[in-house]
């Protein structure tokens, strides 16, 4: 019996030659061949008779080959192989392109399984390049046929040899990180059976229940992953802060906290007085005055004589969030001091001093903040705000230029709360479900080009009357061919001659730092009207005074984006109006887009988006093997990620370092090996 740990260098039929056309698809074992899982599967059991055929069919037929193959020469490199079947019910053309082989393999006379792709209709119908197979009586029925992920050089028998080989080990012995408790209360079918039900399933019903093995697997061990990580950090010992009176913290910020503002720093005050290292992500939509909480935290530190972080995406954002904080921590003799990657040497090199020598006890940055160089006097708290552009690896980097500081991750990617319970398993979670006072709804309306004239006319009646305005193009990629997309350049100059005498502004992502930050300055600071721009500013940028967004396009972004963006305006007293353009590009564009006008609630958006969409961003499009389990599926597949994160916990509760289940924690344990990648990446 053949081992899983063979080399499939020993498979009957496979050279070095193959083996090596193998090893570029990180096939080197029969195990690895096994975890190759085909893209897809022909339905053979579906047969149909030749004269219930139409255009586009992919299906099996039953025939006898009429005419013998005829190869005819076409031009140089084409040859057409044509031939006639038929079966009881009529007759049918076959072409094949370049299949040299074709015509020595289908005997006239003979019956063979054909399956393939029907095109055309009446006399011009034919069968493209069907896979073929001759009938052996007792076989003929037809079956499920895997069709395998290729690389040149390799074909499907070549894979089907292959996989025979790995299925023919004793797959018993792979241990199954599933305990069996488990499996029965979900009605998963084991390992050893899945793998079969995979490579050689029966009926599509099989595959089904494969699939849902996996998927169970897959998040099952990533729950345990990330429930682990977190029990782990528990057991850390974390720096104390014991006072955590913000008495002059909450008078210096001149306006009083929302409830679920206070709720959420009542969670950091908890977390970084009980000794162990906090590490906390507050979710809040767009607007709900995240900031307050990171600057609570950075008072929580400074009052116990640590240095905070706070970490930004973009140079716009840190900038921001630098003059926020100077003007309340001024008011509390805290020192803020800026780090971006854009600063001049001198600059910078005086700021790395007052870092190190711990005179800047509040430090705002980019990038800059996590590379070499940077040192801390007394690094006591990080923030990370808007989580999604930072990866793990990055967090975990900043955290390490202290000794377990504090750490609170801010998001406004607003995730259905099942998603967000797995993505952020290893954090506690603050939500702050409720808006500052004094919100109007933003407005919003989804309009297409025959609107254009009026909105232009609206935006002049907004700055005449003291407003600013927001225009946001999508990026222009290259190559875009039949749709021309505006770029926030071109637009400008347009807008100007609809906009004569207003002062307007561009800002993209290829303009230097500096020159971003001067037009954002200039736009904040009022001496623009309108500022273009492509989605640079869809995070966290706060400009009160804008109270009209234009998004042109608007059909080219997520909702959850275009959601973010809107949260630009309606920060300030103006009544505030959002516009997208788009609507009048197909049904499916105005649909989406009337989503957006109906409601204002980020979860609700998401979900939508999530629905129509997949949630292929939120795990960066990794991809299963399997056919059908791109992520994407996950949207439907919310009840058992559910069932999959309670059982971890529930397990772990239990058996905190699965002593019982050694083949999971086996699994678990690599998957958190850094050099697997498969986390921290
Ligand atoms: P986000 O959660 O999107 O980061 P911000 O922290 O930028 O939101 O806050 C948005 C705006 O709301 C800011 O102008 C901020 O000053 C204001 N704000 C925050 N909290 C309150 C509050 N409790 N009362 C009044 N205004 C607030
Ligand atoms: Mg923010």
């Amino acid at each position: 019996m053949p081992n899983l740990s063979d080399s499939v260098r020993f498979v009957r039929g496979f050279g070095p030659k193959k083996a090596q056309l193998l090893e570029k698809m990180q096939i080197f074992t029969l195990e690895d061949a096994l975890h190759c899982y085909p893209r897809d599967y022909e339905d053979r059991t579906r047969q149909k008779c030749i004269a219930d055929l139409r255009d586009g069919d992919r299906v099996t037929i039953r025939a006898i080959v009429g005419t013998a193959p005829a190869v005819r020469h076409i031009r140089k490199g084409m040859d057409l192989t044509k031939l006639t079947i038929f079966d009881s019910s009529g007759t049918l053309g076959v072409t094949y392109f370049n299949n040299k082989y074709v015509a020595a393999q289908l005997r006239e006379g003979e019956e063979y399984l054909f399956f393939g792709r029907v095109q055309g209709e009446g006399r011009q119908r034919m069968l493209l390049s069907p896979v073929h197979e001759k009938c052996q009586t007792g076989l003929e029925t037809g079956r499920i046929v895997p069709v395998y992920p290729l690389t040149s050089g390799l074909g499907q028998k070549d894979m089907q040899r292959l996989t025979d080989a790995a299925l023919a080990c004793e797959l018993r012995a792979i241990p199954d990180p599933i305990p069996s408790g488990l499996r029965a209360q979900y009605d998963l079918p084991d390992l050893a059976s899945a793998v079969r039900y995979i490579h050689r399933p029966h009926d599509l019903e099989e595959v089904q229940a494969a699939r849902r093995r996996m998927i169970f697997e897959e998040l099952f061990l990533l729950c345990c992953g990330l429930q682990r990580l977190k029990e782990r950090r528990r057991e850390e010992e974390g720096l104390l802060f014991s006072n955590t009176d913000l008495t002059a913290f909450w008078r210096a910020l001149g306006f009083p906290p929302t409830g679920a503002q206070r709720r959420a720093v009542d969670d950091l005050v908890r977390d970084v007085a009980s000794g162990k290292p906090m590490n906390r992500l507050v979710q809040g939509d767009v607007g709900s005055g995240k900031t307050v909480v990171a600057a609570a935290l950075c008072a929580l530190a400074a009052q116990n004589g640590y240095q905070a972080a706070v970490m930004a995406p973009t140079e716009i954002l840190a900038t921001q969030h630098d003059a926020s904080l100077r003007e309340l921590f001024g008011k509390l003799g805290v020192t803020v001091e800026l780090l971006t990657g854009s600063m001049g040497v001198k600059a910078k090199r005086e700021a790395l001093a007052r870092i190190a020598s711990g005179q800047a006890q509040v430090v705002v940055g980019t990038h800059a903040l996590i590379q070499k160089g940077v040192e801390f006097a007394k690094l006591g708290a990080v923030v990370a705000d808007e989580q999604h552009r930072f990866g793990v690896a990055q967090r975990a980097s900043l955290r390490s230029k202290g000794q377990m500081p504090h750490t609170l991750v801010m998001s406004a990617t607003p995730i259905p709360r099942t998603l967000a319970l797995i993505l952020y398993g290893d954090l506690d979670v603050s939500v702050i479900d409720e808006l500052p006072p004094g919100r109007t709804p933003v407005a919003t309306y989804a309009v297409g080009e025959r609107m254009r004239r009026r909105i232009e006319a609206f935006m002049e009646k907004q700055i005449a009357a003291g407003g600013q305005v927001y225009v946001v193009c999508p990026l222009v990629e290259e190559g875009e061919g039949e749709v021309r997309l505006k770029s926030a350049e071109e637009h400008a100059l347009t807008l100007q001659r609809a906009l004569p005498g207003r002062r307007i502004g561009v800002l993209h992502g290829r303009m230097k730092p500096a020159e971003k930050d001067a037009v954002m300055t200039a736009f904040a600071s009022g001496l623009l009207d309108v500022l273009v721009a492509t989605t640079v500013i869809e995070v966290g940028v706060n400009v009160p005074n804008a109270n009209l967004m234009v998004v042109e396009d608007a059909d080219r972004f997520g909702l959850s984006q275009l959601h973010q963006l809107r949260g630009r305006v309606g920060r300030g007293r103006r009544e505030s109006f959002c516009i997208f353009f788009g609507a009048d590009k197909g049904q499916n564009a105005r649909e989406r887009l009337r989503i957006l006008a109906d409601t204002n609630d980020g979860f609700e958006i998401a979900r939508a988006d999530l629905a129509q969409r997949g949630p292929g961003d939120f795990f960066g499009k990794r991809q299963h093997g399997l056919p059908g389990i791109k992520m994407a599926d996950l949207a439907s597949d919310m009840q058992l990620m559910q069932q999959a994160r309670e059982e971890a916990e529930r397990l772990l509760a239990h058996d905190p370092h699965l002593t019982r289940y050694p083949a999971l924690r086996e699994r678990v344990e690599r998957m958190f090996r850094p050099e697997s990648g498969e986390i921290f990446n």
